[in-house]
């Protein structure tokens, strides 16, 4: 069976890495001409490590990134509401990893260049257009002038092109563009010194006003130092809506530093690593309302194609890296094509819509917010602010929400 995967993405390359090693015939089109290491950084969740791990890349991604070791959320004073091991830390069979967005996506694509052959990986097609015909889906493919340069045959086609995705907008052409609630995020690396042990990702502050931090690198950590990934996430309007979605968009640091300017805190200075940053990205949070299909014939979607969503509870790769072994599941199982296709949709369409809404309510960060309301001004008790069954609830609910709860992610270790 021939498939076509429609970007090059995270999603799309371990989707075509896990379908290839399952004996598929897969081929990847991917618009831009070449892949750059672009982006800053970006979690691996342990469940999601499970499958990358499968796919023997586990020593790869230790080389390059941090094996986080605990998730901390704290307020706009610094002080701690939340703390918990993560990965092995945890007692689980996987790392969580913090890693450089870019250098995840080359590393997945020199392991699918090996796995399917340099040649079926193709550059410079964007995905235009496609038909499906007598158990074929025929897609044709332009470069950046919108020129037709290729078409592909196959038997099933994946739509894993991102968060405006074209095999979406020809299923959903009145959709529009993705939806925001007003928060800018600008995002930014930075060198700096290790804080809080050297594996420590950070959420502090409260919905409106809130500072992301997690070291990427570990070879910046063999040398003592700390390659600081940051995000500085600011409610500005209805209006930072209208900017089109650009992970490369260079931001302003008065557009946002003068809001983070007392944020001093004893472990770490969050306005001195803002302004030592050597590149600063702004980008809108957006998302997409889930959908009511996937799978259309032959034809389906996946990652952020499928179910973009907030960065909140660090889900967005993790997620497309669970579809694209789910989807591998159902099509090795046998049987009709599209029969396969509607159960890969069963079993991820609802679990990653409920991610998607909840970060609209604010997911895991709604403790952020409880202690912002009830203790504006630090606390010298947390209990008397949010009481622990409180806080543990909102942890238990959203863990086992993102399948990162201790139950799921072992039952998945016995399933392997
Ligand atoms: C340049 C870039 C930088 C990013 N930086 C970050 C970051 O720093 N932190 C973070 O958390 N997330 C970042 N993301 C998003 C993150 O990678 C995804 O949210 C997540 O990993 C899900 O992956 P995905 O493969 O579904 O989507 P993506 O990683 O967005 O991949 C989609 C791929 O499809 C390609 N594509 C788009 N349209 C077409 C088309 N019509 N035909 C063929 N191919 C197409 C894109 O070029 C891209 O390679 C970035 C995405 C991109 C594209």
């Amino acid at each position: 069976m021939k498939i076509a995967i429609a970007g090059a993405g995270i999603g799309g390359l371990v989707a075509a890495m896990c379908l290839s090693r399952a004996g598929f015939n897969v081929e990847v089109l991917e618009a831009v001409s070449e892949l750059r290491p672009l982006g800053v950084g970006i979690n691996i969740q342990a469940g999601a490590v499970r499958v990358l791990a499968g796919l023997g890349l586990e020593l790869a991604l230790a080389a390059t990134a941090v094996e986080t070791r605990e998730l901390r959320y704290a307020n706009r004073h610094g002080q701690t509401i939340w703390a918990d091991p993560r990965g092995r830390h945890a007692g689980l069979p996987w790392p969580q990893f913090s890693i450089h967005r870019g250098e995840l996506q080359m590393i997945l694509f020199h392991a699918a260049e090996k796995m399917l052959g340099a040649d079926r990986i193709k550059f410079g097609r964007r995905i235009a257009g496609f038909e499906q015909k007598d158990s074929k889906v025929t897609a044709r493919f332009v470069d950046r002038d919108g020129k037709t340069v290729d078409t592909a045959e196959s038997d099933i086609l994946i739509g894993a092109d991102g968060i405006h995705s074209a095999v979406r907008a020809h299923f959903y052409p009145d959709e529009g563009p993705p939806k925001g609630q007003g928060i800018l995020m600008w995002r930014g690396v930075t060198v700096g010194k290790p804080f809080l042990g050297g594996a420590t990702m950070v959420q502090a502050g409260h919905h409106n006003q809130k500072f992301v931090c997690y070291p990427i690198s570990r070879a910046h950590a063999e040398k003592g130092e700390a390659l600081i990934n940051w995000i500085c996430d600011l409610r500005m309007g209805d209006d930072a809506m209208l900017l089109r979605e650009d992970w490369n968009r260079p931001g302003k640091l008065s557009d946002f530093l003068p809001r983070f300017e007392d944020w001093t805190f004893d472990w770490l200075d969050v306005p001195g690593v803002i302004r030592a940053a050597h590149a600063i990205y702004e980008f809108p949070m957006v998302d997409r309302d889930p959908l009511p299909r996937w799978s259309h014939g032959r034809v389906t979607l996946l990652g952020d194609a499928a179910h973009p969503m907030y960065p909140i509870g660090s889900n967005g790769a993790s997620q497309a890296i669970l579809d694209g072994e789910a989807i591998t599941q159902e099509l090795l199982a046998g049987g009709d094509p599209e029969a396969a296709l509607q159960r890969y949709e069963q079993r991820r369409r609802r679990p990653t819509a409920r991610i998607v809404e909840s970060n609209r309510r604010k997911g895991i960060d709604v403790m952020l917010d409880i202690v912002e309301q009830r203790a504006p001004q630090g606390f010298s008790k947390l209990e008397s602010v949010l009481p622990t069954d409180e806080l543990e609830k909102i942890v238990a609910d959203y863990k086992k929400l993102a399948n990162q709860d201790r139950e799921t992610l072992l039952k998945m270790a016995v399933a392997q």
